[in-house]
């Protein structure tokens, strides 16, 4: 066994992508589906089962992402982390006559790269860009894949900013120093619920410090004024609409294909997963009120969500309703004076919604309460 691996989850690979690297990325993630609830995802939800825009046969499957047609030029690439973290989200790509659009940087260059390869077993057409959703790891820390590539790369205006405040800002950085505030918040908790879910969330920022640590960073070179959309790209015969809405990370872009109902939402829907509130610019409010537009759309859009299955307008259905019952629990602690802070460890998973994966505790119930809490002017 070579020293990087060896060291586990000491190991910080200065050097590019490679594949000793990524196999020394690979063991931080250990920990990942060791504190996260995430499933074994099937890629497609079962209503979409008779849809016949949609392949039940994927063109390619690795395990760890399987990409597979949803429409006339449409690919969605699927992921299923308990297979493999080289991809992590989900993702896909538009092909025209004249070129073709990347979505997604993903979590490593290699996810990137296997995508491409996707690509290019249906089509050689030249690539016009890739686009990342959001600025969030998992769809960014592959990018260098599309800048070493001389591939264009856009998002959100405020994504480069964010990738730069985020992830550039853990380079670095002793670890001991940017994780000993979250230790001392296990070593505080006065339960033991509390504590496992402190527990989980040190894991993951430790997951996530690794991976920032281990990435040569790429940025965006093309920046999406959010003011000037919506925007469409002719890829030749095959138009994509590029909008934002507010919600997830301050920073989410989604690709429209109006004319054949088809929606690639980045993190704005996660289908079968919790949502993901921890973003400093997440608003619940906001949120919602995008899954209202999403919800108004076409009875028979094929949604491309940031993570889980491909699904219909029942992905939108129940992601609401999940938002809808942490809301209901927490107004009820509220009202029986139950501060935030306990609060936000107190929400009961009911029955009916126990395969729901949640990705880490702090990452999705606790900020979802503490920011409904902010809403009602409440601590
Ligand atoms: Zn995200």
């Amino acid at each position: 066994m070579n020293d990087v691996i060896s060291r586990g989850h000491e190991a910080v690979n200065p050097t590019a992508f490679s594949r000793r690297g990524f196999l020394a990325r690979t063991s931080y993630f250990g920990a990942l589906y060791a504190t996260a609830r995430l499933f074994p995802m099937s890629a497609l939800a079962g209503e979409l089962a008779g849809d016949s825009r949609v392949s039940q046969t994927p063109i390619v499957d690795k395990g760890f992402a399987s990409v597979r047609k949803i429409g006339e030029g449409l690919y969605a690439t699927i992921s299923d982390p308990s297979k493999g973290y080289q991809t992590i989200c989900n993702g896909g790509f538009l092909v025209g006559k004249d070129s073709a659009l990347m979505i997604e940087g993903f979590g490593s260059a290699a996810g990137a790269a296997f995508q491409m390869d996707a690509l290019r077993m249906v089509s050689q057409v030249p690539v016009k860009g890739a686009l990342d959703t959001h600025y969030h790891f998992d769809h960014s820390m592959g990018n260098g894949f599309y800048s070493g590539n001389g591939i264009p790369l856009w998002a959100h205006a405020n994504t480069a900013k964010r990738i730069v405040e985020t992830y550039g800002a853990m380079q670095g950085v002793d670890k001991a120093v940017a994780l000993g505030p979250l230790e001392k918040t296990v070593k505080d908790s006065k339960t033991e619920l509390a504590r496992k879910h402190r527990e989980e969330n040190l894991a993951m920022v430790t997951v996530v410090f690794n991976i920032a640590n281990a990435t040569v960073l790429a940025l965006p070179n093309h920046p999406i004024d959010p003011a000037k959309l919506p925007m469409k790209m002719d890829l030749g015969g095959l138009t994509a609409v590029i909008e934002s809405y507010p919600g997830h990370s301050g920073t989410d872009i989604v690709v429209r294909v109006p004319e054949q109902n088809v929606v690639y939402t980045g993190d704005l829907l996660f289908s079968g997963l919790y949502p993901v509130c921890l973003d400093a610019q997440s608003t619940v409010s906001g949120w919602r009120q995008t899954l209202k537009t999403f919800a108004s759309w076409d009875k028979d859009t094929v949604f491309v969500p940031g993570h889980g299955s491909v699904c219909g307008q029942e992905g939108v259905a129940l992601f609401r309703a999940l938002f809808d019952d942490i809301e209901e629990q927490a107004q009820k602690m509220h009202k029986a004076g139950v501060p935030a802070a306990e609060a936000a460890d107190l929400y009961v998973v009911p029955e009916k919604y126990k395969n729901i994966g949640i990705f880490v505790w702090d990452f999705s119930i606790t900020p979802t309460i503490t920011k409904l809490y902010a809403e009602w002017g409440a601590k």
